[in-house]
């Protein structure tokens, strides 16, 4: 039995996973985690349309793709190790492509917000142990983050916040939830109100409730009295928000007010606000790039230079415009998640794909290139949702290449073609 392993699923990454090695079975993870650490269908090997190679031709094959592209997307990354990703930008950078990554489709406003504003952050080891008010804003971790409550938020046990009673769990969503069922107060809102609803708390929390309404986006002013009440009166409070906030109406004006929300309640306590990542390595995808490049996501090195552009270099909008001619997708889905006229873009170019499992991009692609899962598999760096980074580790030998060799190989053949 590996003990301590490093589930890769969600942004949560659990660290005490176990697992048995002769029965190809995980302990303490949950459903989600389980299914990734499980006996699942793989792609088998390397093809070139459809017809296994080794991998050799099949990194020559997607070299020449890149090298013969005036301007490639290389799309993803969220679901693999900072050391891959490092390659993936310098790959960028050389065939003078697009970088884009999966939160540019969910938590990228946010991003736009931390640029404006900056992020009074704290860790989930801080939530865990000092928090006694928990907001969770438009998430829904028991769905989506499992074990989140447990670890870290709901009934965490931690130094100063010795069991559930000592801690306030609150839900703002458009609907009754899993999370909702579990929380001390549920506050339904009508969709799209997040932001005059932040308004009104700040309006409140300033002392300047007079020009509040009696109802704000669904909820009445008693009741936002009420939740005014209660952050004020936290020690230590958390705002974990989702894409319920961010893929609404205001989208990055929604976390840039919460911030300011934040930034109000800080003057007599303390709170902090955090994104509810879902890949399990979806900060590394813009930290990385931020390291090298000095932007998160949406990157276009056409000119030889990085520039950002959300509106303009993000995926969806350079496949709907037809603004590539050709993409690597790494550890992700676009065909089944991106709009129509993306995906009709993304089948008129010629594709590579490099992942474990196959997907419905895998049907689109031209070249395919089956990777290693890190953490079970591979090794690498990840980050926590809230930026902690954690060693993923190696647990089982593969015949499959890690994601990190794949994108070392691709590397040197373009250095090779361009001379
Ligand atoms: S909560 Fe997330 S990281 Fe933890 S075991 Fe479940 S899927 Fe894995």
């Amino acid at each position: 039995m590996v003990e301590n392993v490093i589930c890769t699923f969600c942004g949560s990454v659990c660290d005490d996973g176990q697992f048995d090695i002769e029965q190809f079975k995980s302990k303490k993870l949950c459903k989600l985690g389980s299914s990734k650490f499980s006996k699942k269908e793989r792609i088998k090997a390397p093809m070139i349309d459809g017809k296994e190679v080794s991998y050799e031709k099949a990194i020559e094959k997607a070299a020449e793709i890149l090298v013969n592209a005036k301007k490639p997307l290389l799309y993803g990354w969220a679901s693999t190790v900072n050391e891959a990703i490092r390659l993936g930008v310098i790959l960028t950078e050389k065939v003078r492509g697009i970088y884009d990554q999966c939160a540019s489709v969910c938590h990228a406003p946010g991003t736009l917000a931390v640029i404006e504003e900056g992020l009074p952050g704290g860790s989930l080891g801080a939530i865990k142990n000092r928090a006694d008010v928990v907001i969770f804003w438009g998430a829904n971790p028991m769905e989506a983050h499992p074990r989140h409550g447990m670890r870290y938020s709901i009934s965490a046990k931690g130094l100063l916040i010795k069991d559930r009673k000592q801690r306030k769990v609150i839900v703002v969503d458009v609907r009754p939830t899993k999370t909702a069922k579990l929380a001390d107060d549920f506050i339904q809102i009508k969709p799209g109100y997040d932001y005059p609803i932040i308004s009104a708390l700040r309006a409140i929390i300033s002392g300047n409730a007079d020009v509040v309404p009696d109802e704000v986006g669904g909820v009445s002013k008693e009741k936002l009295m009420e939740l005014a009440e209660t952050m004020k009166n936290a020690k230590y409070g958390a705002i974990l928000y989702g894409l319920g906030v961010t893929q609404s109406r205001g989208r990055d004006r929604n976390i840039e007010n919460a911030v300011k929300l934040i930034q109000l309640l800080n003057r007599t306590t303390r709170w902090v606000i955090w994104p509810m990542r879902g890949h399990y390595n979806v900060v590394g995808a813009g930290e990385v790039p931020a390291w090298e490049a000095g932007y998160q996501y949406a990157i276009d090195f056409s000119r030889g230079y990085p520039r950002f552009s959300p509106a303009e270099f993000s995926a969806v909008e350079v496949l709907k415009r037809k603004d590539c001619d050709a993409a690597l997708i790494i550890a992700s889905d676009p065909a089944a998640h991106f709009p129509k006229a993306a995906v009709k873009h993304l089948k008129d170019i010629p594709v590579i794909q490099i992942d474990p499992f196959p997907n419905m991009t895998t049907l689109l692609a031209n070249v395919v290139i089956p990777s290693a899962v890190a953490g079970l598999e591979a090794e690498g760096t990840a980050y926590r949702m809230d930026g902690i980074p954690l060693r993923v580790k190696k647990v089982v030998d593969s015949e499959y290449w890690s994601d990190e060799q794949i994108l070392e190989k691709l590397l040197e053949k373009v250095e090779e073609f361009k001379g």
